[in-house]
């Protein structure tokens, strides 16, 4: 029986460079994943010569250039730029508002006559000066009615399974507008997909003789077991699970994936179309080749129709959903923690925090100089 410094369970991005970082170290590592693949949510695929996203589409962006170099160590990284397409019933946007979206929706030509646009539409909205009591009245007081009508409403609605005068109206604090033509969607100074998909940092991450790598394996198949065998674990599933929703269970929001093979070379011409009217089930369509620029066999592509859903338990929880409500429940599951300590809660799930990949690796990597004081 070998002995084990360390149990990680889930084989994410943060459980792989926490085993990365503590086998390293020297430290033995086993990791447990319920998945039958290693890698989480940025779990990628090849089909037909193409990189398919499983868990919808992934854009690694950060201004950190310490962690820019970091995941550099695993692969290869393209020049993609995100640049997504709005569809409102058929008519095309650009994305994220600017200067071509502008164009698009009212005909302007100059950031002065888009920013008087803008302004009129506020003003016809005729909003009371008072505090915005919803999401509606906050997007409409930040952007007017077209572009809340046309590229917000729906989507919204979509995405959080409720009417917008029923969401809260902190969801949209800001909305980012730019009075440039630039269709880049990220403020960050690094973007970009990795050359042969995101499942080769994961494998790299893990490939080491101290590292044991287990799938089809579920840490509450044998929770007591784990918790007396291993001396340190490292927990990024649910931490409301993990409690057995002792204080309840905090909200999530899953995400249901249509996968279809196409005998096309190119089917929309872009790797992100929103669909924002609220008719269409789907919130956004993925066409994968388009991350590596067409990189695929001949003839064939990959599609994935993107559906919201509300999660109840078994479902995938893709989305935290940090309300108020749920970030106090999560305080509560805190306390409960601390009186864990050998175990380390960490990632989106543990840590109930919609993280980024490079927002991930930095709480890991943090976990990590906790852990070792190096
Ligand atoms: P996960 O990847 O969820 O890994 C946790 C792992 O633990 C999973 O494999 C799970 O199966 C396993 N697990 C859970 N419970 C158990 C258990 N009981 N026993 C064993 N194993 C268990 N980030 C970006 O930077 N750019 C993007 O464009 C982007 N797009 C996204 C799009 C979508 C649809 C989603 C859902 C996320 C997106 N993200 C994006 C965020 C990114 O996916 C996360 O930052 C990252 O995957 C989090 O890593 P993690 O290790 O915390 O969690």
């Amino acid at each position: 029986l070998v002995n084990y410094d360390y149990l990680i369970v889930g084989s994410g991005l943060f459980g792989a460079t926490f085993a990365y970082e503590a086998a390293k170290r020297g430290k033995h590592v086993k990791v447990i994943e319920k998945r039958d693949h290693i890698a989480g949510n940025i779990y990628t695929k090849e089909q037909d010569g193409i990189q398919v996203h499983q868990y919808g589409a992934h854009i690694f962006h950060t201004s950190n250039k310490e962690i820019w170099n970091y995941i550099q160590q695993f692969a290869e990284f393209n020049r993609y730029t995100n640049s997504p397409v709005a569809n409102y019933k058929g008519e095309l946007y650009n994305l994220p508002f600017n200067m071509n979206t502008f164009s698009e929706l009212w005909g302007v030509t100059t950031p002065a006559e888009a920013k008087a646009k803008i302004e009129e539409q506020k003003a016809v909205a005729n909003l009371s000066d008072s505090e915005p009591r919803n999401l509606e009245e906050q997007a409409i007081s930040l952007i007017g009615t077209d572009i809340y009508t046309k590229l917000i409403k729906g989507y919204t609605e979509k995405q959080w399974g409720q009417k917008a005068t029923e969401l809260p109206a902190f969801i949209i604090r800001r909305l980012p507008v730019r009075y440039t033509f630039d269709n880049n969607y990220f403020n960050d100074i690094y973007q970009g997909i990795p050359i042969g998909g995101y499942t080769q940092i994961v494998e790299k991450m893990l490939d080491s003789d101290l590292i044991d790598v287990e799938t089809g394996v579920d840490f509450f198949d044998n929770k007591e077991e784990y918790l007396k065998d291993y001396p340190r674990i490292i927990f990024t599933g649910m931490i409301d699970e993990f409690f057995d929703y002792q204080l309840g269970e905090l909200q999530y929001r899953s995400l249901k994936f249509e996968t279809e093979e196409m005998n096309v070379d190119n089917f929309q011409g872009n790797a992100v179309i929103n669909y924002t009217d609220s008719e269409t089930p789907y919130t956004r369509v993925i066409e994968h080749k388009h991350f590596e620029f067409g990189k695929g066999d001949k003839g064939k592509t990959i599609v994935t129709r993107e559906y919201p859903a509300n999660w109840k338990r078994g479902d995938e929880p893709y989305y935290p959903v940090n309300n108020k409500a749920n970030n106090e429940l999560y305080t509560e599951y805190r306390k409960l923690a601390e009186n864990q300590p050998k175990v380390t809660f960490g990632g989106r799930l543990g840590m109930y925090r919609y993280y980024d990949m490079h927002q991930v690796i930095h709480a890991a990597l943090e976990a990590v100089s906790q852990e070792f004081k190096d």
